[in-house]
């Protein structure tokens, strides 16, 4: 039988959780000083969507985002694309539309979903959900909502991409 295997990309500004989010979809664990695997490019899981076994490598980076070095080997090839951004950090939320281009450029117009992560941390939230919403809509992603730390929505994120790129 066939497998599907999705690339699949996690971008945004440096602290928003995506090492976070990663380890936890794909090994179940969250801890709060996440250092990456030194050598590990991706972590994999496999699902089942729409009767499909899916095998989702969801791709790292070592911290490079933070000096805007991303190689283009990081984006090759890649089927699906996290937009992540922090509840927490306006900076993180107003990157989005030049990650958004990074990803295109690179990739094309793949399945894409804006996530906003750390929804647990209600009180610090920066932005707006009406402006969120917004910003979904202006981006033509789906924008979905994380708590990466209480394990909510996270696997909704990869289920939705997963099977956006069985249906295209
Ligand atoms: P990255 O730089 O985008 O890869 O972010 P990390 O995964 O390294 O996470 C940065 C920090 O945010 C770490 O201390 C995480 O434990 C923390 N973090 C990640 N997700 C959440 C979340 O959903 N809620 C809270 N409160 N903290 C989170
Ligand atoms: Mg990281």
């Amino acid at each position: 039988e066939l497998e599907i295997s999705l690339k699949v990309v996690i971008v945004g500004n440096g602290a928003v959780g995506k090492s976070s989010m990663i380890q936890r979809f794909c090994k179940g664990t969250y801890t709060r000083d996440y250092k990456k695997t030194i050598g590990v490019d991706f972590l994999e899981r496999e699902i089942e969507v729409d009767g499909e076994d899916v095998r989702l490598m969801l791709w790292d980076t070592a911290g490079q985002e933070e000096f805007d070095a991303i190689t283009a080997a990081y984006y090759r090839g890649a089927h699906a694309c996290v937009l992540a951004y922090s509840s927490t950090d306006r900076d993180s939320f107003d990157a989005i539309p030049s990650w958004k281009l990074k990803v295109e450029n690179e990739c094309g117009e793949i399945p894409t979903v804006l996530v906003q992560n750390k929804i647990d941390l209600v009180e610090q939230c920066v932005v707006d959900p009406d402006e969120a919403e917004r910003l979904g809509r202006a981006l033509g992603c789906k924008l979905l909502r994380t708590s990466v730390k209480e394990d909510i929505g996270v696997m909704s994120v990869f289920r939705h991409l997963a099977s956006r790129c069985l249906h295209e």
